[in-house]
């Protein structure tokens, strides 16, 4: 499973989801005292598990960073998602490009989900993070926050979009992630192509959720 992360960053960089130094993954099997993290910086079109940080959960599930150790910049966010998992979970992040383009174009990618029952039904969406700086702790926290990540490490949602940035997706290992990013850009990429406008989709929800009108 470890492999597979050095597989989903070299994929998505094929499918011009990252550039070459971008998009970090995490892993963490059940209950497992290691999170393994992809290192900072690296390029992630030759990572192999040999080049995973290998970080130790110590008391309180905090993480023992030794010094030298370079794990991704995002690593706040991960520990913040891995610490409570009660199951094997792998976290990813990445830039899709048509996700990411829906966003800054103003859609809300939970009601462009709600138009389409087959992401509906596999991927759920969570809401938007507002545009924060990239490797902030801010950032992990309102991602996390967003994911609905509760104590009991349970998350609420799939995926959430970062605004002006990417998304970050949860699953039982790095290629059912990778799906869940897979799905949501496909749609975001038939909505751009459609040429419906932020407002429209808007519209439709709120047609069909019987609200009344404006
Ligand atoms: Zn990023």
């Amino acid at each position: 499973m470890i492999t597979a992360i050095g597989d989903v960053m070299r994929r998505a960089y094929e499918q011009g989801w990252i550039t070459t130094r971008d998009g970090n993954c995490s892993l963490r099997r059940r209950e497992g005292e290691w999170l393994y993290v992809t290192p900072s910086g690296w390029r992630k079109t030759i990572i192999h598990p040999e080049h995973m940080v290998k970080l130790k959960f110590g008391p309180d599930m905090v993480l023992d960073v030794p010094e030298g150790a370079n794990p991704s910049g995002e690593i706040h966010m991960h520990w913040l998602i891995q610490r409570a998992g009660r199951s094997t979970r792998a976290v990813l992040h990445l830039h899709p490009t048509f996700t990411t383009a829906a966003m800054y174009r103003g859609f809300d990618l939970q009601q462009v989900a709600r138009q389409f029952p087959e992401i509906f039904r596999y991927t759920r969406v969570g809401p938007t993070v507002a545009a924060i700086a990239a490797t902030t702790r801010e950032l992990g926290d309102a991602t996390a926050a967003a994911l609905g990540v509760d104590e009991a490490g349970r998350v609420a949602s799939d995926i959430v979009g970062q605004a002006q940035h990417g998304v970050c997706a949860v699953a039982s290992d790095p290629w059912a992630a990778y799906e869940h990013v897979e799905r949501l850009e496909h749609i975001c990429q038939m909505v751009l192509h459609s040429g419906v406008r932020p407002e429209d989709v808007e519209e439709r929800t709120r047609l069909e959720s019987g609200a009344p009108g404006a």
